[in-house]
């Protein structure tokens, strides 16, 4: 698949504004913060297909992006803004949720986790809710340029540890532009699934 033909189909902050359930879809999902946007536009080689420095507490939307063959990825709101008011969280929470209960040409997700910071309390509340929907996972370690190599495979293996029966995990580094062909590879194969 040639991942730098993608374009911005639309945004969406309920169902009834999803394009067409059909086809295939792949949705990148983490913490803000985390790393979402930079990994997006690493992998899809281009500079804005994700904004990155988002307002905490803005407007939250799931973004659509068209590939080939009727191909979708999901850029879904990040998690865990501090400042977002309980309202907003609910918010978030319900078109989440939706999104996931609703969604037929969801195939599988990327989930993004900051390799310093590992796996956190609201990615397990993410994955309680994930796992049960028996979908693919793929987990994408980011910023491991901040680490030495030795902190590398230490976070690497942990995360094999707790993750590695029901996911995929690679390390990352947008910046260092590292990890991109393994995560194609694995979109490729959750699209081919
Ligand atoms: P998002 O909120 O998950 O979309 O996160 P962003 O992509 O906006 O990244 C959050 C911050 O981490 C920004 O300051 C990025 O420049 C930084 N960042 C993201 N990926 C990397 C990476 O691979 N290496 C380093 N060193 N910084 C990164």
């Amino acid at each position: 698949m040639n991942f730098e033909n993608i374009n911005f189909i639309k945004s969406a902050n309920q169902v009834s504004q999803f394009p067409e359930d059909s086809g295939s879809e792949i949705a990148f999902v983490g913490r803000s913060n985390a790393g979402k946007s930079t990994a997006l536009n690493a992998i899809f080689g281009r500079k804005n297909i994700a904004k990155t420095s988002k307002t905490p507490g803005r407007t939250q939307l799931i973004n659509f992006f068209a590939l080939d063959d009727g191909n979708r990825v999901v850029d879904l709101p990040g998690y865990g803004f501090a400042a977002v008011s309980k309202e907003k969280r609910k918010q978030w929470d319900e078109l989440i949720s939706d999104y996931f209960r609703t969604r037929d040409a969801l195939k599988g997700v990327f989930l993004i986790i900051d390799s310093r910071r590992m796996i956190t309390e609201l990615d397990h509340l993410f994955l309680e809710f994930y796992l049960p929907l028996d979908k693919s996972l793929h987990v994408i370690l980011t910023k491991s340029d901040k680490l030495k190599k030795l902190e590398q495979i230490e976070v690497l293996q942990s995360t094999e540890i707790s993750l590695g029966n029901v996911a995929t995990i690679q390390l990352f580094s947008g910046t260092k532009q590292d990890g991109i062909t393994v995560a194609k590879q694995r979109l490729n194969e959750m699209f081919e699934y």
